[in-house]
């Protein structure tokens, strides 16, 4: 396998998802830091990653922060609180800033416009946004305010299954795939994604995933292991044994690495993320995902006093996703790889060989 191999067809797909063979595996990671070589050269985009409210008005199945969560304390971060976060983020070297959030359409497009305006003034910083499924005009105003990306992961490419797990808010609502052709209309970079492990998401359903960011093209993608979380009923009946289907695909990190690997060779020009979720008990956060082929890290600059209220999965996980900025510099010198400098979006010029002398 190498930078110019023809594309994984389906069989490919599932013989590799369900390989286990380690001396195999090898050669996928190899497959797909070659392509990402090719593409991304030796360099690993830094984000910094801004949670900036928990406030949400979704009851989505597997996210602790869902409305339902009567427990949580929920707050939206002052706009002084998000620019000291982005200087922060300028100070370390990074080229952008993600805002996340829950979705809650009483957080007014108008404020978050005026502190991406304020962010884009002070830094020369690319904006991300993942905000959730908010009104087109609102996001066609934060483009206009400056944003430069966006994130919705689809979750899941089974359709009755997203919509069992992330329901709408009303029958009518478009779904969340319908917003992110018009993202990128309006000049969006944009990102999708999905995660891993969720119950009643088969081994097809995995393939199908892989092949839903091949065929939206898509300038992001994130993909993560299913972490469940006690604060809602799925992730309560999972702790409780109930794992889902017939042919269920595990939530484990080496699962969720094949499908990282895999989301490389499909979409080599893609930025694809190290996600927190991944290798949260391991001292090693991000080596294995940088090894199968990510070529970003998103270190969470949210303030500890908000970061702990960002509860979309339980916080032992939350805190064990190590965003010391000396660990993940270590971590790339160890595997000769360089932070990139500006804002690092898709690359879109020819590949270098693979056999090229460097
Ligand atoms: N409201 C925004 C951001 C949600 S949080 C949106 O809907 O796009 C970002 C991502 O975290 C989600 O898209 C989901 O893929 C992931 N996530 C949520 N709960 C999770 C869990 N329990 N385990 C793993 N990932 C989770």
């Amino acid at each position: 396998m190498n930078a110019a191999a023809p594309p994984l067809d389906r069989a490919a797909l599932l013989a590799w998802l369900r390989e286990d063979d380690p001396a195999r595996l090898a050669q996928l990671w190899a497959g797909a830091t070659a392509v990402r070589r090719a593409h991304h050269d030796d360099i690993v985009h830094l984000r910094g990653l801004i949670e900036i409210s928990n406030r949400c008005v979704r009851r989505c199945a597997y996210c602790g922060m869902w409305s339902g969560n009567k427990d949580l304390q929920r707050y939206l971060m002052k706009k002084d609180e998000i620019l000291a976060c982005a200087a922060r983020a300028v100070r370390r070297g990074y080229g952008s800033v993600v805002l996340q959030s829950g979705e809650d359409p009483g957080i007014p497009a108008k404020w978050l416009a005026d502190a991406i305006a304020a962010i884009k003034a002070a830094h020369p910083l690319a904006v991300t946004l993942g905000m959730g499924e908010r009104e087109l005009d609102d996001y066609a105003l934060w483009r206009r305010s400056g944003a430069d990306r966006a994130l919705l992961r689809f979750e899941t490419s089974d359709a009755a299954l997203r919509r069992r797990l992330h329901p709408p808010l009303r029958a009518d609502q478009p779904d969340r795939l319908a917003l992110l052709p018009r993202l990128r209309d309006l000049g969006y970079e944009i990102g999708g994604g999905f995660m891993v492990g969720l119950p009643g998401q088969s081994y097809e359903t995995l393939a199908d995933d892989l092949e839903l960011c091949a065929a939206l093209d898509l300038d992001m993608i994130g993909i993560g292991p299913y972490l469940p979380c006690p604060d809602t009923p799925l992730g309560r009946r999972f702790l409780a044994g109930d794992r889902g289907v017939a042919d269920q695909v595990p939530n484990s990190d080496l699962m969720t690495l094949k499908a990282l690997a895999l989301a490389r060779l499909l979409c080599p020009e893609a930025n694809i993320p190290a996600t927190t979720a991944l290798a949260v008990a391991s001292p090693e956060k991000h080596l294995a995902a940088l090894r199968a082929g990510a070529n970003v890290i998103m270190p969470n600059l949210t303030p500890p006093a908000y970061r702990r209220l960002y509860h979309i999965y339980p916080d032992q996980a939350r805190a064990a996703g190590s965003d010391a900025h000396d660990l993940v510099l270590a971590e790339l010198r160890q595997l000769g790889l360089r932070p990139g400098a500006g804002p690092g979006g898709r690359p879109r010029e020819l590949p270098r060989p693979p056999d090229q002398p460097r």
